[in-house]
């Protein structure tokens, strides 16, 4: 492990020309909460580890942050006026989009697939007030490459780029592979060690799986001892395999292969299902009733569609855990989207 220690943070170290840009987020560092296990009285035992992503923006909490903290500024850079991009009704990535769009002096154009609800609430409210909100059909999304150009070709004065849904691409990584380069400095409470010399498991909800993909690239970049474990939510093993095959091709035509490292190597990733499988966007009973009880009793606020399922993931492994080893859940945001819960289900809260 030594010459892990010594890489990581170095100017040496192989992420170090990847890392050398401008970034929307000021710093790489975010809090971390350790929620010690449920009855527990000594202060050695194992915790959960909360990476508190979430409370990185107020509007942009969570994942999105990390995913368009290069791709803002290298569309800032290119001189982009406008910015067209889609997703659902209630899409966290449309709204994180607009906003930091509107940040940054670009206007974006969000596609949302079907129909507004009556009352606009949680990110479709924060869609519309930062962004040009479209609905569209579910039959037109269907084919979301015609849809885009139809809707660029409207633009044709405009400096325009497209984000893709969930925004996978390249530099969407590169804002994960800051996150890992930063923790890996991070001292640990285990005997002071940093977390890059210890074995670390990182959880992460998943919906787009680049989240993930840009984690575990983080990871092997650096040669880290961890691991990270996807959790599927909206989709099978065959389609999160596919997203991480295409992310890490495109990736290395982008910057390169980069040194040191066996390619096409697999990464330190393996996708899971949920503890408690289900269609996508689907609520069990009792399920708003554990986000309260966890949000009163630990101050985190969690939903029912993902961060729940990674919450619920984190301790089923802390359970058979090695001592040593650290479990953590990377905090990937969705306070907007409880909002939007809140409309369909009023009367669970
Ligand atoms: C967007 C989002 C995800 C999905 O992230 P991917 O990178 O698409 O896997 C997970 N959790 C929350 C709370 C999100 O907003």
């Amino acid at each position: 492990m030594k010459s892990a220690a010594v890489r990581v943070g170095g100017q040496q170290n192989e992420v170090y020309h990847l890392l050398q840009r401008p970034w929307l987020l000021t710093t790489p560092s975010t809090r971390r909460d350790w929620v010690p296990k449920p009855g527990s009285s000594s202060k050695t035992d194992q915790h959960l580890c909360i990476l508190r992503d979430d409370l990185l923006h107020p509007l942009y909490g969570g994942n999105k942050s990390r995913k368009l903290d290069a791709l803002i500024p290298s569309l800032v850079h290119s001189g982009v006026t406008d910015v067209v991009t889609c997703g659902g009704v209630q899409s966290a990535h449309t709204a994180a989009v607009a906003v930091a769009c509107a940040e940054h002096n670009m206007r974006a154009h969000l596609l949302l697939r079907g129909e507004a609800p009556a009352v606009p609430a949680g990110n479709l409210l924060i869609s519309r007030m930062f962004g040009l909100c479209t609905h569209v059909t579910r039959a037109e999304y269907a084919d979301r490459q015609s849809m885009l150009r139809r809707y660029l070709e409207s633009l044709d004065e405009a400096k325009t780029a497209v984000i893709h849904e969930g925004a996978a691409s390249p530099v969407a990584l590169l804002g994960l592979i800051r996150l890992v380069n930063w923790l890996a400095d991070e001292p640990s409470t285990v005997d002071n060690q940093r977390h890059c010399n210890q074995p670390v498991t990182v959880v992460i909800d998943s919906g787009t799986g680049v989240t993930a993909t840009g984690v575990a690239l983080g990871i092997a970049l650096l040669q880290l001892p961890w691991k990270v474990v996807g959790v599927m939510l909206a989709g099978n093993e065959a389609y999160y395999r596919n997203q991480q095959q295409e992310l890490i091709t495109s990736f290395m035509l982008e910057y390169g292969r980069p040194a040191g490292l066996q390619w096409p190597s697999s990464l330190p990733l393996t996708w899971v299902p949920r503890l408690t499988p289900r269609t996508f966007g689907k609520v069990l009973p009792g399920e708003l009733r554990q986000c309260k009880q966890v949000a009163q009793e630990h101050g985190i606020l969690l939903d029912p569609i993902y961060t729940l399922a990674a919450w619920e993931m984190g301790w089923h492994l802390l359970r058979d855990a090695a001592p040593t080893e650290l479990v953590m859940i990377l905090h990937t945001g969705g306070s907007l989207g409880l909002q939007g819960l809140a409309q369909r289900f009023p009367d669970s809260f």
